[in-house]
């Protein structure tokens, strides 16, 4: 399953965590999959990819003055750190995702046999057992794991994820502002 269907779209939460805007969500897919450099203009609170001449970040309404006068300076590469996030939100999501749709399989599996044994109409009917059960598992272990992985694994995993995003991110602010990770800033987003 692909969280990057253009036409998924996807349940953002109203949480105050400004991590991940969906642009740069893509832009992190897109460098770990080696499609582009990890390197351009961002927002230097949400690392939002911004232009040259934006002056307040879409996503976070962080000010983008180079100088950093007022507001955090822009960036010019996403912190590694952050890239570790996303990596770790989205295997926990497709691990919940996969989860739920294994499940729908043994359940359309095990539902199948079970309405075989349990109607008389197919006793001595193996031929139209048979065809039944199969029909059955066809439809069902697409169906199944749709409705479970698709939607119930997705908004639970995503839930479990974002919980961890929430805590990685809130260390992070914490961690970026301290007075003796002065080098941190653009040794980080070097990386
Ligand atoms: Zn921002």
């Amino acid at each position: 399953m692909s969280f990057d269907d253009p036409n998924d779209v996807r349940f953002r939460p109203e949480d105050g965590c400004p991590i991940f805007s969906q642009s740069l969500e893509d832009h992190i897919v897109a460098v770990s999959r080696g499609g582009q450099p990890n390197a351009g203009r961002f927002c230097g609170n949400c690392y939002t990819p911004i232009g040259r001449e934006t002056e307040m970040c879409p996503h976070c309404r962080e000010t983008c003055d180079p100088e950093g006068r007022s507001g955090r300076a822009p960036v010019d590469a996403v912190p590694g750190e952050m890239l570790e996030v996303l990596r770790r939100q989205r295997a926990i999501e497709s691990k919940w995702v996969n989860s739920f749709a294994y499940l729908g399989i043994v359940i359309a599996a095990v539902t199948g046999i079970a309405i075989v044994l349990w109607l008389p109409f197919f006793r001595d009917r193996l031929i139209w057992a048979t065809l039944f059960y199969g029909v059955y598992l066809l439809i069902g272990s697409r169906v199944l794991p749709a409705i479970l992985g698709g939607y119930y694994g997705d908004r639970i995993g995503f839930e479990k994820a974002r919980a961890e995003t929430r805590a990685a991110w809130d260390e992070w602010v914490v961690e970026r502002d301290q007075p003796h990770a002065s080098n941190g800033q653009s040794s980080m987003t070097k990386a």
